[in-house]
C-alpha cells in the first residue's frame, strides 16, 4: 500500500504543480507558452535552425517529446517536426482566436506545445508546430555509435 502510495505522490509531484510552482521552474517565456497556451513569435525560437542529432523534451517536465530525425525546415518560422515521440503527446481541439486547430501538450505534465497540422511532409504528412521555448534539447551521446 506504502509503495503504491508513493508511486501516486511521485506521478503527481511530477506532473502536478501550483502556478507558484511553476513559475519558479521555469522562465517567464517558458512560464507563458507551457501553462499560458502562449505563443512565441516566428522566426524568433532558439530552436527554429537547430539541426543536432538528438531529442527535443518538454521544457516542464523532461519527458522526451520530439526526435531530431523527424524535424524539417517548413518555412513557418516555429521547429517543426513530422512525428512525436510515441504516446509522449495530447491532441485536443482548440477553437480559442476564431481558429479551427488541433493543440498539441505534454501528455506527462499537460504543458502547451503548440498545434498539429496536416500539411507536413511524409510519411505522417504531419506538421507539428511548436513552440522553442516549450522545448530543451538533448543530444545524443556518442557511446551508442559504433
Ligand atoms: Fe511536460
Amino acid at each position: 500500500m506504502n509503495i503504491v502510495l508513493g508511486i501516486v505522490v511521485a506521478v503527481k509531484s511530477k506532473a502536478s504543480k501550483t502556478d507558484e510552482e511553476w513559475r519558479s521552474k521555469l522562465t517567464p517565456e517558458e512560464f507563458h507558452i507551457l501553462r499560458e497556451k502562449g505563443t512565441e513569435n516566428p522566426f524568433t525560437g532558439k530552436y527554429l535552425k537547430h539541426k543536432a542529432h538528438g531529442v527535443y523534451v518538454c521544457a516542464g517536465c523532461g519527458a522526451e517529446l520530439f526526435g531530431s530525425e523527424a524535424k524539417y525546415e517548413s518555412g513557418t518560422g516555429w521547429p517543426s517536426f513530422w512525428d512525436s515521440v510515441g504516446g509522449s503527446v495530447e491532441l485536443r481541439e482548440d477553437r480559442s482566436h476564431g481558429m479551427n486547430r488541433i493543440e498539441v501538450s505534454c501528455k506527462n505534465c499537460g504543458g502547451h506545445l503548440g498545434h498539429v497540422f496536416d500539411d507536413g511532409p511524409k510519411p505522417t504528412g504531419k506538421r507539428y508546430c511548436i513552440n522553442s521555448a516549450a522545448l530543451r534539447f538533448k543530444e545524443k551521446t556518442e557511446k551508442f555509435k559504433k
